[in-house]
């Protein structure tokens, strides 16, 4: 049976999966959800025998039914290849007890990557099945991470081209040096003179633009997203729960149908959304921990049933958790809200009016799942230092957020029996320099690339090839533009006039 998707706006919005992905956001400024939450097909015990490709297979076919077997084997194979440095694609690092599932193993070393090394052919493969003609251009407001992942997604993809912005002064060096290197004809990276929201809402601005569309559409042009509000994003981030969950069990760490919590550094709400998924889908995880850094809003949200974005933006070690407004966290709300597309647009409505909204009590208690709190930057350095010390273990600064709330959780609950799984969602070596000067003071008189050997030696693991290719690579990027400008970058590139 065909399962379909509508808007979190709007019940009337019925679409197949290859349509959700090719539109990105729904009309009425709704995401896309899946009318129900498809279970788990097949045994555990299947599962623990399952490679990741194949258990990626068994997930996502329950979502993407309108794919066939074929097509969606296809993108499968193309996205989780030797990009990866590791056949296990995502393996699991014991340290102090806790599962450390390491999602960076991807060619930009960020989680990211997880997501977005599939997305460009769920998307080629969807306009295939719709008979779109036009190529499409990947538009993407990036706060350091995405753009990247992106960028190595899309790069020489047929079919597409791909435009990233980012805040000229808002991201790592690192960050910056592997987007301004990208190779590939159809890729483009310009930096504003301005912040992350800036971008996001220059870009936005461009997708709702229909005079724009229209002259795109002349020149045989159509905009999508690959922002993580993309069904096609998020679907395939609930595998990695399924394929740690039966990794776990194959191993004798977990019986079977033993209860699992998962920890989760969140910003847009995505990943933590998709273990949210992965337990609806019938894998036994317990508590769904949400872990914020000193931008807590969600933290706030969880504890009082309010969430309120009106607040200082706080610049943190963990920058891509830096978000006030968590896109994915409407999907959420949809669901506790019964499903009801008028009373959550409503809701949104809210947000974007006064900045806040509030649930009602009886919304507050479906929530019961969900564990929300925070890690401070000071906490955040020490629990880097703490771990590595006790195990020689390194970990990066957004997965130490979710460490440290684990923590919280363990000393709040009690809860100290229950195994964890603790999503690991970027290397050390993309935040050489916080993570390092976590650990000791003296390390802040080095080089980025100093700072890169040194991490190696400390922690025992090789210097990853994403960071070996830009230590020399030439910059290929180099456009830098005023907010309003943006549109006449876009047209300038693609030769749009
Ligand atoms: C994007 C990102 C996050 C936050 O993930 P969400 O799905 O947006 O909640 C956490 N850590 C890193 C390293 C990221 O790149």
């Amino acid at each position: 049976m065909e399962l379909m998707y509508s808007s979190t706006r709007n019940d009337q919005v019925k679409m197949t999966a290859s349509q959700a992905i090719l539109k990105g956001l729904a009309d009425d400024g709704g995401l896309f959800v899946p009318e129900r939450i498809p279970a788990l097909s097949v045994s555990l015990d299947e599962l623990a025998k399952m490679s990741y490709q194949e258990t990626a297979y068994v997930v996502m076919k329950e979502f993407f039914t309108d794919f066939t077997e074929e097509e969606l084997k296809d993108c499968i194979n193309k996205a989780y290849d030797s990009k990866f440095d590791t056949e296990e694609i995502a393996p699991l690092v014991e340290a102090e007890g806790a599962y450390y599932l390491e999602l960076f193993h991807g060619s930009t070393i960020a989680f990211k990557d997880m997501a977005l090394s599939i997305l460009p052919h769920l998307l080629i493969t969807s306009a295939r099945k719709n008979h779109v003609k036009n190529d499409i251009v990947i538009l993407t407001a990036t706060s350091g991470d995405t753009g990247k992942a992106a960028l190595a997604g899309f790069a020489d993809v047929e079919g597409t081209k791909i435009i990233v912005f980012y805040p000229k002064n808002g991201v790592s060096p690192i960050q910056e040096k592997q987007m301004v290197t990208q190779k590939g004809d159809n890729t483009f990276v310009v930096g504003i003179k301005g912040n992350f929201d800036q971008a996001q809402t220059g870009v936005k601005q461009m997708f709702n633009d229909k005079e724009l569309a229209a002259q795109m559409d002349a020149a045989g042009y159509q905009f999508s997203s690959a922002n993580s509000i993309n069904i096609g994003r998020l679907v395939p981030q609930v595998v990695y729960y399924v394929y740690a969950y039966a990794k776990l069990y194959a191993n004798g760490v977990i019986a079977k149908d033993e209860l699992v919590n998962v920890v989760v550094p969140t910003g847009n709400f995505g990943n933590i959304l998709a273990a949210f998924y992965a337990k609806n889908m019938g894998l036994p995880i317990g508590k769904l921990i949400c872990a914020s850094n000193e931008n807590k809003v969600l933290y706030d949200f969880f504890s009082t049933g309010t969430y309120d974005k009106n607040r200082d933006f706080i610049l943190t070690s963990s920058p891509s958790m830096d978000i006030l407004i968590s896109s994915n966290l409407e999907r959420l709300i949809y669901r506790i809200a019964g499903n009801d597309a008028k009373k959550n647009a409503e809701l949104m409505a809210s947000l974007s009016g006064n900045g806040k909204y509030e649930i009602t009590a009886e919304m507050k208690a479906q929530l019961a799942d969900f564990y929300g709190n925070y890690t401070s930057e000071q906490e955040t350095a020490a629990v880097i230092k703490k771990l590595y010390e006790d195990t020689g273990y390194i970990i990066d600064t957004h997965t130490a957020v979710a460490s440290g709330v684990y923590d919280k959780y363990k000393k709040e609950t009690g809860d100290t029996e229950t195994k964890a799984i603790i999503a690991s969602t970027a290397s050390p070596f993309k935040f050489t320099r916080s993570v390092m000067n976590a650990i000791d003071a003296k390390y802040d008189k080095m080089s980025d690339f100093e700072l890169v050997d040194e991490l190696s030696k400390l922690g025992n693991v090789a210097v990853p090839q994403a960071i070996e290719d830009i230590r020399s690579a030439a910059v290929l990027h180099d456009t830098v533009c005023e907010v309003e400008e943006m549109p006449e970058v876009v047209k300038k590139f693609l030769g749009v006039k």
